[in-house]
């Protein structure tokens, strides 16, 4: 392994990670929501540290050596390796949550039409659908789950700023869309994530069909 750890990150702590996002994303690649080496995930080690997928790798082949540390400002830690172009995505997520211990962030078809076509209106409304209850926090299909669609840039700082924005606002977050690009979402574990990815998925598939009914 090319990936040297500090003392306090015993290596079996950053091995049981990197297997977790290797077998998540050997998943999501079969789906075909990673096209083309797209797409990026990671888990929080510690307080001040987290594992993520180096930049470039095809996401339905990672072994260990494709997992790198990373500190929460977003630099290598112990490594000469590359992280992910979005990285600050995901510190972001878990500098403001504590909680939060995965992000899992894909391309998929539905999530890219999706984003485009509600890029307008700057928010996806999910409202009435049961799969809604699949989003931590959502007990009712009656709630109204909002996933916002923000302006895509290759300037990081600017997404982390609008994001912020957002939050700062007051809205609640388990999701956001990037325009003509793809979805971020997160949880507690890796499980919750996964399980958010999939419903967002199915939702965002769902509005995109009753869209295109409505109008036939
Ligand atoms: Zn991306």
């Amino acid at each position: 392994m090319s990936q040297t750890l500090p003392a306090t990150i015993p290596a079996s702590l950053f091995e049981a990670c990197a297997d977790s996002i290797a077998d998540t994303a050997r998943e999501l690649s079969a789906l075909g929501w990673t096209p083309a080496t797209s797409s990026n995930f990671s888990m929080r080690i510690d307080a001040e540290h987290a594992a993520i997928t180096v930049s470039g790798r095809h996401k339905g082949r990672l072994g260990r050596d494709d997992i790198m540390l990373i500190d929460l400002d977003g630099h290598a830690v112990g490594t000469e390796a590359r992280p992910s172009a979005e990285t600050a995505l995901h510190t972001q997520i878990y500098r403001r949550w504590p909680e939060m211990r995965a992000v899992l962030h894909t391309h998929s078809r539905t999530q890219s039409v999706a984003s485009r076509l509600f890029a307008g209106d700057g928010v996806i409304r999910l409202q009435g659908w049961e799969l809604q209850k699949a989003i931590t926090g959502y007990h009712t299909h009656e709630s109204t789950l909002e996933i916002p669609v923000f302006p895509n840039t290759q300037h990081m700082p600017e997404l982390v700023a609008q994001i912020d924005a957002w939050l700062d606002a007051g809205k609640p977050l388990h999701a956001y869309l990037i325009d003509g690009h793809g979805i971020y979402t997160w949880g507690r574990d890796m499980a919750e994530t996964q399980r958010h990815l999939e419903a967002l998925e199915f939702l965002l598939g769902c509005e995109l069909d009753l869209k295109k009914l409505r109008a036939s």
